[in-house]
């Protein structure tokens, strides 16, 4: 009975109009060196035109400034101070926007750039603009590609000026453009009771229907990547986020990009969290932390 159920709870995801996909940066980078994975974010592009193709509307929400800048610096390591995280950012959005725009061109699609800050989803009148333009990017069949403006946002303090990392923001981005899905993909598969790299007996969970505090006690168990920022527990917040403005969110492995397709179709990829508007989330509220 509950496969039966499990079934249907994919079926419906092949209706889904407005998707926003999230993309991390160790999804987009060689792990060896960290530099950019151009053959990845060819096949990434690819799928995204297909998922057009088939009538959808998507969304994309990129990291990887960071990283590209470090490579186009010729810098092996982190950026150490925040002013350097910054100036890499400045130099390496431009890059990244630079493949995305080439790589979409060819496919005869037209991608466009919105970087956010906490501020703009805060105050109300750069809110609604940015409601506006997305809208009208649509409207206009474009592909936004959204990042944190990480020049001027990235804070010593994550999550009090910033966003912190790409899982938080697309959730808010799927909220704000009333999204009907958000795929994140990640480099794990999805949600696990445990660490499944230092406990084998992690159970997967292939569908969460409640978002608790028992889940949350789950989401310590972080994924260890070397290059993004968002842990598991920032996923689970970004599910809260998403679920809780009635948007269904599946987290999967990025490993194989050709699995946004598999998801659009109802296949049982990753971990599936099921909307369930609550009409006394107030994604301001949250933001402002008074939630
Ligand atoms: N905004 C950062 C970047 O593009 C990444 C944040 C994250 O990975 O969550 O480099």
């Amino acid at each position: 009975m509950e496969k039966q159920g499990e079934v249907k709870e994919r079926e419906h995801l092949k209706h889904k109009k407005r998707i926003v996909i999230k993309i991390g940066s160790s999804s987009l980078t060689h792990k060896e060196t960290h530099d950019m994975n151009l053959a990845k974010m060819e096949k990434l592009v690819r799928n995204i035109c297909d998922i057009k193709g088939r009538g959808k509307e998507v969304v994309l929400v990129s990291s990887g400034a960071i990283a590209a800048g470090r490579q186009a610096l010729g810098h092996k390591d982190r950026p150490g101070s925040l002013a350097e995280k910054q100036a890499f950012a400045a130099v390496g959005q431009a890059r990244l926007m630079m493949v995305y725009q080439k790589l979409f061109a060819e496919y005869n699609q037209t991608a466009a750039q919105i970087l956010l800050t906490k501020h703009t989803m805060i105050q109300d009148s750069s809110r609604y603009n940015a409601q506006n333009t997305f809208e009208e990017l649509l409207k206009l069949g474009t592909i936004p590609i959204v990042n944190e403006n990480d020049t001027v946002s990235t804070a010593e303090i994550p999550y009090v000026d910033t966003f912190g990392d790409n899982d938080r923001l697309s959730a808010v981005v799927a909220a704000l453009i009333g999204a009907d899905l958000l795929i994140l993909l990640s480099d794990i598969e999805g949600l696990y009771s445990d660490d499944p790299r230092a406990n084998p007996e992690a159970r997967f969970i292939p569908v969460v229907r409640e978002i608790n505090s028992d889940l949350l006690a789950m989401g310590k168990a972080t994924s260890g990547s070397s290059v993004g920022t968002g842990g598991m527990l920032a996923k689970l917040e970004a599910a809260r986020i998403a679920t809780d403005s009635g948007t269904d969110m599946v987290i999967s492995n990025g490993e194989n990009v050709e699995v946004l397709q598999e998801i659009i179709d109802g296949q049982e990829k990753g971990t599936l969290f099921l909307a369930h508007k609550n009409l006394n989330f107030d994604l301001m509220r949250y933001l402002s932390y008074e939630y």
